[in-house]
């Protein structure tokens, strides 16, 4: 095995997920996390088969299962009044596949109680500065103090120090969307779907959360203004519903009780050029942040993680190792990531002519063909992480 001991920046879904891996093949390993407790923070997130393969092959699949909400259904609707257009029906899913909708806080909760468990060390207020690679790496923190390691890991998310120890400083752009998101309580006895409500420039996605107690919004609209980039910012709640006016049935329902939703501006970022360099490698979102279209970020999070611990100790090299794992995920991830890029326009169309001959179009297609709609997901649903190391 080429690192004993490893050292993880970023305690969130990729780096819990590789401290269990890690940590279950045998190796010392700890993680660094700025927060100052691993709390409620974030709202929900999807889980696709291919993710849940690898929770299922850490052992956290039933506790996954337990804790989240199966979907049932992709449903595609006018914003107006909520008619639905096209529905994808994921109990068609092949046999074995389920897909699945939990509160981000839920799953970081039992993959670091499972990291714990086996022995993972977690250390928190711990913000890393920078990394800079070599044998050993050497962790400057930003409160002036440095430590060293054989090998680190940045798990370190959408803004990656170690990422940028890698590839320098590259500058994301701004897409010209911005999305709230929020969670409230189920008012509208909203079913185990993902509800997709398009109209003119913006979207609105609904699932439920927490055995259908709550229900998840992410709304998302096209503007010029830039707003930043990240996890922590809020707006006033004022601002979502007048920018959803127009919705009507049960988003306008749910938009009421929403009381301080989170705003984030939607960057694209180029995937990094370079996963790894002397005793490093990145994963996660500080490898590849993604819009949120294709509904991957956790997903490829937990790929990465099972595929880098596999590379790690499966031989004696770790160069090779690394430069292993990067041949083994980059691609995927290129591709996932541009088919996002490509998803951001399709729920927007503004010209109610198009918009209705388009409605039309995938609402005859859904009707013809359900099983090609949603066989056009299998080269990302089908994929198995922990067969292909
Ligand atoms: C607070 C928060 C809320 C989120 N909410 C949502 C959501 O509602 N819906 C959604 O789809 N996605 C959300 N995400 C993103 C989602 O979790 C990721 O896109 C995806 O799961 C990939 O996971 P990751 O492990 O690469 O990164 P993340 O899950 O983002 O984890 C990165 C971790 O690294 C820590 N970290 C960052 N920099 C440093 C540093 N310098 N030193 C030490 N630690 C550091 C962060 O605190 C975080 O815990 C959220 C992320 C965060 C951090």
């Amino acid at each position: 095995m080429p690192a004993k001991s490893v050292t993880i920046i970023g305690g969130g879904i990729g780096g819990f997920a590789a401290a269990l891996a890690l940590r279950q093949r045998g190796c010392d390993v700890r993680v660094l996390e700025q927060a100052e407790a691993i709390s409620e923070v974030g709202a929900g997130l999807q889980i696709s088969p291919n993710g849940l393969r690898v929770l299922e092959a850490l052992g956290v699949g039933e506790a996954l299962r337990a804790g989240a909400c199966r979907g049932t259904a992709v449903s595609l609707r006018d914003h107006r009044a909520g008619r639905e257009v096209l529905r994808l029906d994921l109990n068609r899913l092949p046999e074995g596949q389920s897909y699945h909708f939990v509160h981000r806080a839920d799953l970081i909760a039992l993959l670091s109680q499972a990291a714990r468990e086996a022995g993972v060390q977690v250390r928190l207020l711990q913000k890393v500065a920078a990394v800079r690679p070599g044998a050993p790496v050497r962790i400057e923190m930003a409160n002036g103090d440095s430590c060293s390691a054989d090998l680190v890991i940045g798990a370190d998310g959408l803004h990656s120090v170690v990422r940028s120890a890698l590839n320098g400083v590259v500058a994301p752009f701004f897409t010209g969307q911005v999305a709230w998101r929020a969670v409230v309580p189920n008012l509208c006895g909203h079913p185990p779907e993902a509800r997709v409500h398009m109209g003119p420039g913006r979207h609105v996605v609904s699932y439920p959360l927490r055995g259908g107690e709550k229900v998840n919004l992410v709304a998302v609209e096209e503007r010029r203004q830039w707003t930043e980039e990240g996890w922590s910012q809020h707006d006033d709640a004022a601002n979502l519903r007048t920018a959803f006016a127009g919705f009507g049935g049960d988003v306008a329902k749910l938009l009421a009780a929403v009381e301080r939703p989170g705003l984030w501006g939607l960057f694209r970022h180029p995937v990094a050029r370079h996963w790894h360099g002397q005793g490093v490698a990145i994963l996660g979102d500080a490898a590849h942040p993604t819009l949120p279209f294709m509904a991957q970020g956790a997903n490829m999070a937990l790929e990465d993680a099972w595929a880098l611990a596999a590379c790690l100790t499966s031989g004696t090299d770790m160069d090779a190792a690394l430069s292993r794992y990067q041949d083994l995920r980059r691609e995927r991830c290129v591709k996932i990531v541009e088919a996002a890029n490509g998803n951001a326009w399709k729920y927007h169309l503004s010209n109610p002519l198009v918009r209705g001959v388009a409605h039309m179009g995938i609402g005859m297609l859904g009707r013809l063909a359900p099983a090609k709609m949603l066989g056009q997901f299998d080269w990302i649903y089908g994929y198995d992480v922990t067969k292909a190391v």
